[in-house]
């Protein structure tokens, strides 16, 4: 959204409601109107109209479901729906909006104060809580930039020079008397664990405490106060107007260095890198990851989330800051990072079958075998695996060659959206040792998950399209690209498998020529693999297509009830697949793009996965 918003005439970004009310001043014709970012909710706008010589300010709020309204208004998918609606309809406001107070030439919208801070904190911040480097940390930071931005603008108050932990009041008093005595001095201190806070103010020498209380919906006020979703924002609010207090804030008063005073122990343990500053910034978070057993994550992985808030089974929590809880990132789960990651893990190729031992209960099964859980004891850790064994009967040569082959392929990748390989093992049977992906295929997900939002199916479908990027920039085709081959470790990170057909392609040929016609999944493949038998990552794209079409259909089969010919005879006719039903235009638009006829006018996985990317980031933000 903030794109798209961004580019309206009419938006100012991040100017106060006085500016607002001076630009529509010079402008003087009632309707007169302009779009601004809330200073007080997180990814909310306000609306500010001119009526008879008065300004009349509305917030506009991003609700829960991603649809934005005035408060008690009709909501709408978009905050220029809501503005388009208003110059239909009253409904509520002073006037009709008539007519856009467009931005001056040559000015940009404002860039709030966090803005410039926040990408470095994202950095620093998945660099240390999960001790991340290189492609994995960039690839954390693009699949969960929306998630991670929201942590940072709630965790930001605990960088701010002024916000000094949870001391009690008596300390805090001398702090703001010592040094400079300047009225409108101020920090904010924490009050207790549930998060309520107070601010505490030096005026005429005197220091006064206000209590900020945090509601059920987690906003923070000063009693009878404006509502905030975070401190800083309070702050900034606070800084230029007094709205209610004996005065505005003017000097924050800075900590002593280091002590940041948190109720909550630190860790250094886990990130003995840490600097001391940002040990005091990401302590309580790491606090809050670390400490508290997550179901299906980390150190209890292997049964089943449980449902702790009757929400969804499968919808596993971090329990998190004061706000309440957060949904558990790819980065909290043991996958992320390869098994071999850790320098003090032999990398091998092969699994020694005493250190492996199969649980009961198959995971699943296919024309080779069965996939069965179990554990690998590996050096330092246990892990949680996926085996899937030969059948016994079926130890013939040329099956046998083929999970070796595919085992040779996963062994050549290393990405966190790509189930990877951890070791063969040539024991009773042929057995192929791969990491786990607890939930199973995407399409039978979605089939038993019908409320999973349209956001949460993009956020996958995403993280898809990076795995695919990931193998197109290393010369490999999958050549089954499906919802049945895309396994879910969580119902946040979805991890590509089944390399069964995957073929290195040669960099300067960059497609593989079958040589006759198998066993294949026509209604997943492009024109030139059926005329041609010419597999590339065009044709991979192609198959994401459907992919997205049956992840946005919630797991129904694509061209239902037709025969693989028929399916042929319509692609050629130029007839694709209608959109599923409530599928966003952009999604859509963009499957029909990957059913581009011509392999040659097909975009790459560098082009999709960006395109899907941003739409993820504007309907998540
Ligand atoms: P074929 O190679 O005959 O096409 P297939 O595609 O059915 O077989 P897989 O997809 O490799 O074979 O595995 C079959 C099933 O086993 C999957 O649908 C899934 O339910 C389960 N499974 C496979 N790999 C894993 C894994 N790494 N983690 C969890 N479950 C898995």
């Amino acid at each position: 959204m903030a794109d798209t918003v961004n580019a309206l005439p009419f938006f100012y970004g991040n100017i106060t409601r006085e500016e607002a009310e001076e630009y529509l001043h010079l402008g003087m014709s009632n309707g007169l109107y302009l779009l601004r970012q809330s200073r007080n909710y997180l990814g909310g706008f306000a609306l500010s109209v001119l009526h008879s010589g008065r300004s009349y300010h509305y917030t506009i709020e991003r609700e829960p479901n991603e649809t934005y309204a005035i408060a008690g208004g009709k909501s709408h998918r978009t905050p220029v729906d809501v503005i388009d609606y208003h110059s239909q309809e009253m409904d509520g406001l002073v006037c009709l909006l008539k007519k856009p107070c467009n931005r001056p030439k040559n000015m940009q919208p404002k860039v709030g104060p966090f803005e410039d801070l926040k990408e470095k904190l994202i950095r620093e911040y998945v660099k240390q809580t999960w001790n991340l480097q290189g492609t994995a940390l960039e690839q954390a930071i693009i699949s969960q930039r929306p998630q991670l931005e929201k942590l940072i603008s709630t965790t930001a108050h605990e960088k701010m020079p002024w916000f000094h932990g949870s001391i009690t009041r008596e300390d805090s008093e001398p702090r703001l008397q010592n040094g400079s005595r300047i009225s409108g001095k101020f920090l904010i201190r924490q009050r207790d664990v549930t998060g309520s806070y107070a601010l505490c103010l030096l005026h005429e020498g005197q220091v006064m405490h206000y209590r900020i209380d945090r509601d059920r919906t987690g906003k923070l006020s000063i009693p009878d106060g404006k509502k905030f979703d975070t401190l800083w924002q309070l702050v900034e609010h606070y800084s230029y107007k007094p709205d209610g207090l004996l005065r505005v804030l003017t000097e924050p008063c800075a900590r002593p260095d280091g002590d940041i005073g948190l109720t909550r122990p630190l860790l250094p343990r886990d990130h003995p890198g840490l600097t001391s500053a940002l040990q005091n910034a990401a302590g309580g978070i790491l606090y809050k990851l670390r400490n508290v057993p997550i179901p299906g994550l980390k150190k209890s992985r292997g049964s089943r989330p449980n449902d702790t808030d009757n929400l969804n089974p499968y919808e596993t929590r971090v329990p998190n800051n004061q706000a309440g809880s957060k949904e558990a990132m790819p980065m909290d789960t043991e996958v992320y990072e390869s098994p071999y990651a850790d320098p003090d893990e032999l990398r091998s190729t092969t699994v020694d079958r005493s250190q492996l031992f199969l649980e009961d209960g198959e995971l699943g099964s296919g024309n080779f075998g069965t996939v069965m859980r179990g554990i690998y004891k590996m050096r330092k850790t246990e892990k949680q695996v996926a085996v899937k064994i030969l059948k016994n009967e079926d130890n013939n040569q040329s099956v046998h060659e083929e999970m070796l082959r595919e085992a040779n392929v996963m062994q050549q990748l290393d990405n966190p959206y790509i189930v990877r390989m951890i070791g063969i093992c040539e024991a009773e049977n042929l057995m192929l040792v791969m990491e786990l992906a607890d939930l199973g295929p995407l399409n039978k997900f979605l089939q038993k998950n019908k409320q999973t939002s349209i956001k949460n199916i993009t956020e996958l479908v995403h993280q898809v399209s990076m795995g695919m990027k990931y193998l197109e920039e290393h010369n490999f085709v999958h050549r089954d690209l499906a919802a049945r081959n895309v396994l879910l470790v969580t119902q946040h990170y979805a991890k590509i498998s089944d390399f069964g057909l995957s073929k290195a392609v040669a960099e300067e040929q960059n497609y593989y020529k079958a040589k006759v016609h198998g066993k294949w999944p026509v209604k997943w493949y492009a024109p030139e693999c059926i005329n041609y038998l010419k597999f590339s990552s065009k044709s991979d794209v192609w198959s994401f297509g459907v992919l997205m079409w049956e992840a946005f259909s919630y797991g129904q089969k694509p061209y239902k009830g037709m025969k693989g010919n028929d399916v042929m005879q319509m692609i050629q006719s130029g007839t694709r697949m209608d959109a599923p039903l409530d599928c966003p235009l952009e999604m859509y638009t963009l499957m029909r793009t990957c059913w581009t006829y011509k392999a040659d006018e097909r975009p790459g996985f560098s082009v999709v996965e960006p395109r899907l990317r941003e739409y993820y980031y504007d309907i998540a933000q």
